[in-house]
């Protein structure tokens, strides 16, 4: 344990880095930090949703084939308006055997451990590259590791980019080789307004949507029915492609017919099937829903489905030097499936064999006085430097 790490997660956690602010400064922060240990920084700036975000890339070591990345995100779910806090979100406060602070788990804990191990390791044992990531925005569309992945041998400036990457997402240093892809997307009804005591003049939009919630419903029982004994292992309390509706809204009055309604649903496939199949297939079954209403068969309502935002599926082969240096560190014995999508999508889908295991605790994670364990905030530090010696200055 470095003692300068509880120094960084106070830091960390006082930068407000809710998704949808600016996480620059912060990133300016620890591209600071890890300059000063040694590391070659480039900060990838980004523009998502008018806001100025920055992913870090900081690397050392000989540049050879064969390196780690070793990866987390700095955004983090939101505080504000979540009801069950009773501490300062933005404050990091140690409490008996916890640390408390929005984000603890859910992974500036696991960042500041990095920034540690960056200070306390010897660089001049690093054979092979060392490359930290840190992301914007993988709490809501992972769009900062869409960017960073197919970017790195430039970001690089020509090391050649490692093969391997952990990301330290919340698993209370659980090893875990795959997750689902996951796809959201909305479903709109057009349907007409008037008088409620004259429903002949319209279309309720909402009991046309009630068909549609039907419809994906019977296909979201089919696709539980339809267990895949190959993930009965890795997904062992749903070997199946999940659905969930999110938000619904629609109507104005309860004596108005209701003229619109719309839902979000978000699915989550195994990684053998092409993300976007189950939205097809609902697509095909909403164009069999009858759009009439059931109080007058004169008007039709429009039904829309909006465009489908999807991130790929992750799952690393079995092997290789980073589960072999994982599993000794950490202890683990099995590996299985996140019940969770990470940024570790892109990296697979840029060729990169991605695993996750970090110090927090994924009960911990989006919730009122997310906390740590300080036990394992200590540990982390030696472990990270543990994996770090086995996989970039061991024998390759
Ligand atoms: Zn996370």
């Amino acid at each position: 344990m470095n003692s300068g790490q509880y120094e960084t997660l106070e830091r960390l956690i006082a930068f407000d880095t809710v998704s949808v602010n600016s996480d620059v400064p912060a990133m300016e922060y620890l591209a600071e930090l890890l300059d000063g240990a040694g590391f070659h920084t480039a900060l990838q700036r980004l523009e998502i949703a008018g806001v100025a975000q920055a992913n870090l890339v900081a690397w050392a070591g000989e540049p050879r084939a064969g390196g780690l990345i070793v990866s987390g995100h700095l955004d983090t779910v939101p505080a504000a308006g979540q009801p069950g806090w009773t501490r300062d979100p933005f404050r990091m406060e140690a409490a008996g055997d916890r640390i408390f602070g929005r984000g603890a788990s859910d992974m500036k804990g696991f960042l500041a451990q990095c920034v540690a191990a960056a200070r306390a390791l010897d660089r001049a044992r690093l054979k092979r590259p060392l490359v930290f990531i840190f992301t914007a925005d993988e709490e809501i569309g992972m769009l900062g590791a869409q960017r960073v992945a197919p970017a790195l041998p430039e970001l690089l400036g020509g090391i050649p980019r490692p093969d391997l990457a952990w990301i330290g997402e919340p698993t209370s240093f659980a090893v875990l080789n795959a997750h689902k892809s996951i796809c959201a997307f909305e479903v709109r009804v057009r349907g007409r307004g008037g008088h409620s005591g004259a429903p002949e003049m319209g279309v309720n939009a909402i009991a046309v949507m009630g068909k549609a919630i039907a419809a994906i419903g019977r296909l979201q029982a089919e696709r539980r029915a339809a267990r895949d004994a190959e993930f009965a292992a890795l997904f062992p309390e749903s070997p199946h492609d999940v659905m969930n509706f999110g938000v619904i809204a629609g109507g104005l009055a309860s004596n108005i017919i209701a003229e619109e309604c719309s839902l979000k649903v978000t699915y989550r496939s195994l990684p053998n099937r092409d993300p976007l199949e189950l939205y097809r297939e609902v697509e095909r079954r909403l164009r069999e829903i009858d759009p009439h209403d059931y109080a007058a068969d004169n008007h039709r309502a429009a039904i829309e489905l909006g465009r489908p935002v999807f991130a790929p599926a992750m799952r690393a082969a079995a092997g290789g030097s980073l589960e072999r240096a994982l599993m000794a560190a950490t202890g683990s014995k099995t590996m299985r499936g996140a019940p969770f999508a990470t940024d570790g999508a892109w990296f697979a889908a840029a060729g990169i064999t991605t695993l996750i295991c970090g110090p927090g605790d994924y009960d911990q994670a989006h919730q009122p006085n997310e906390s740590l364990s300080r036990a394992a905030f200590e540990r982390g530090t030696d472990l990270l430097l543990n994996v770090i010696e086995m996989v970039c200055a061991g024998a390759a």
